[in-house]
């Protein structure tokens, strides 16, 4: 079974993903991490966020990939580099939604995220995942949450590993990707048509887990 959740940025689809996927035995696939560690190669090697045909072939020639990491949390290698905490950098989330922005990086990143998921049951967590990576996948959920929550809970996030950021501010960066992601031409961050919406702004996670495995308990009686 497939079960894509998407959602905007601080809606909670990475520990929700974990946990179902802990839940129930099955793998976890984070694409967001595949987007960040491109981000932080092209921040590396020098090449704009905006150069499509670099991106694209950088995309193409990058090795990504995962291994179980503490607490269920993938860790995340490019070839033989841990890139784990790397790309979750201020700079890479500055400059992420511009790079997956580009048509060429998207279409080189497609068929490595369903390589990804070819085996069996897996939870895929990201913005297009059910209409366009997975358009067939048997669970889809949206998550969503206020702008307010989101930030609040990045910024609670961030503090935990010592970056101090205000309130106001993560709600700007937060409002500003959402803008960028669902204003993309190339599948942009949406809902599918078939997603069933959990807005978690005053859920708790335990709640949201509650949810999601609910409705894929459903879909296995069926
Ligand atoms: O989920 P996360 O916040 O790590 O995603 C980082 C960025 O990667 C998003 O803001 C979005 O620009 C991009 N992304 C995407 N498509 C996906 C997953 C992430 O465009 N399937």
């Amino acid at each position: 079974m497939i079960v894509a959740i998407d959602g905007p940025a601080g809606a909670g689809k990475s520990t929700i993903s974990r946990m179902i996927a802990d839940r129930y035995g099955w793998t976890y696939l984070d694409t967001g991490a595949i987007y960040r560690t491109v981000t932080l190669l092209a921040l590396e090697q020098g090449i704009s966020p905006g150069d499509g045909g670099e991106l694209g072939r950088l995309a193409r020639n990058a090795e990504i990939g995962f291994q179980p990491g503490p607490e269920g949390a993938p860790r995340v290698f490019a070839g033989c580099r841990e890139v784990t905490a790397a790309i979750r950098s201020l700079e890479v989330t500055g400059n992420v939604s511009e790079v997956s922005a580009q048509r060429q990086v998207r279409e080189a990143l497609l068929e490595k995220q369903r390589q990804c998921a070819a085996a069996g049951n897996v939870v895929v967590d990201g913005r297009d995942i059910g209409t366009v990576v997975f358009p067939n996948a048997e669970v889809k959920i949206f998550l969503t949450a206020s702008v307010g929550e989101r930030a609040r809970r990045r910024r609670l996030e961030l503090d935990g590993k010592g970056v101090h950021v205000d309130q106001e501010q993560m709600e700007k960066d937060i409002a500003a990707r959402d803008d960028y992601d669902s204003g993309r031409e190339v599948a942009p961050l949406k809902a599918a048509g078939d997603a069933v919406m959990v807005d978690t702004t005053s859920l708790t996670i335990e709640q949201v887990v509650n949810r999601v495995a609910e409705i894929i308990d459903r879909e296995q009686e069926t």
